[in-house]
């Protein structure tokens, strides 16, 4: 907010301003009472194997059906969810809501035995006492084999000095859940600290996806990345492929898996589903 301090140093309060500050409160107002009103909904977007085409998992993303504002994506709320530390609220309630969906598709739909659920678990969230008791507590009552479920959290959680992370983090990894670093590449964490980490897999940034095609540096950064996880035996999913020439590139490099609008966007769970049922296509 630099541009409204005043040379005196005090804050100039404008008109725009007063509405800003009001419209963020009204916000911060509403998000406390979404939960009551069980205004948040997980969306599902399908995890695909590249070679095959075969759906493997799902990625829980987060919804908020704001009364008035109607469907809000988490680029809407989430800077305010974690500044006011209430992404641990919404975090522990995405990971109740994933396993509860989860258990609940796998005792009705055989095909489901098969997937595994990916949830973003923010950096607060791993932190949190109780995280570890509150995973296995949800795997033993919705009876979901550790393995299937597959927590997602940044770079900067582990970075070095995050010991309380780490420390959670291999707590997860004895109880056998996935343990997945998102948005790979774009964080500064070392390489070195990748050697002793829990992780079982990588997500590639859809930064480097985007342009694959027309970016060569991008190009070797995904060969580069898709090498280091082959050699450290870390499965590699892309993040964000759009077109056939795009997954054509990420299988002729070797990447295993994939997820973008290409194959599906996120869907209601109803429509995630329909996909298994057969009465919907995975094409891409
Ligand atoms: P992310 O975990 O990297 O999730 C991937 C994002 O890319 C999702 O956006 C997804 O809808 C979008 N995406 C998927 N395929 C494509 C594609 O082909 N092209 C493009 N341009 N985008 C694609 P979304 O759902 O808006 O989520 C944004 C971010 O919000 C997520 O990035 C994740 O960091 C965070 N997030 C979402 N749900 C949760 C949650 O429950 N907890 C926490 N802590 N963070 C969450
Ligand atoms: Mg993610
Ligand atoms: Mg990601
Ligand atoms: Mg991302």
């Amino acid at each position: 907010r630099a541009k409204a301090v005043g040379k005196s140093g005090f804050v100039v309060f404008d008109e725009g301003m007063h509405q800003e500050a009001l419209s963020r409160l009204q916000l911060e107002t509403d998000f406390r009472l979404a939960f009551e009103r069980a205004e948040f909904r997980l969306h599902y977007q399908p995890i695909v194997e590249l070679a095959s085409g075969r759906l493997v998992g799902a990625e829980a993303l987060v919804r908020w059906w704001h009364p008035r504002r109607g469907l809000l994506t988490p680029a809407d709320f989430l800077p305010l969810a974690e500044e006011t530390g209430l992404i641990v609220d919404l975090d522990a309630w995405v990971l109740r809501e994933a396993c509860r969906q989860l258990g609940d598709w796998r005792a009705r739909v055989p095909d489901f035995a098969a997937l595994s659920m990916n949830v973003n678990v923010d950096e607060r969230q791993m932190v949190s006492p109780g995280i570890v008791e509150e995973v296995f507590t949800l795997l033993q009552s919705h009876r979901i084999p550790p393995d299937r479920l597959r927590l997602e959290v940044t770079e900067t959680a582990f970075r070095a000095g995050r010991g309380q992370a780490e420390q959670r983090l291999l707590s997860l990894k004895a109880l056998g859940v996935g343990l997945v670093v998102d948005d790979f590449g774009t964080g500064y964490s070392s390489l070195e600290s990748f050697a002793a980490s829990p992780f079982d897999a990588l997500k590639m940034d859809q930064v480097f996806i985007r342009d694959i095609e027309t970016n060569p540096r991008h190009r070797a950064i995904v060969r580069t990345i898709t090498s280091f996880a082959d050699e450290l035996g870390l499965a590699l999913t892309a993040e964000g492929i759009e077109t056939p020439a795009q997954r054509e590139r990420l299988r002729a490099i070797g990447c295993q898996y994939g997820q973008g609008y290409l194959f599906s966007p996120a869907l209601p769970a109803d429509e995630f589903e329909q996909l298994l049922s057969g009465t919907a296509r995975i094409v891409g």
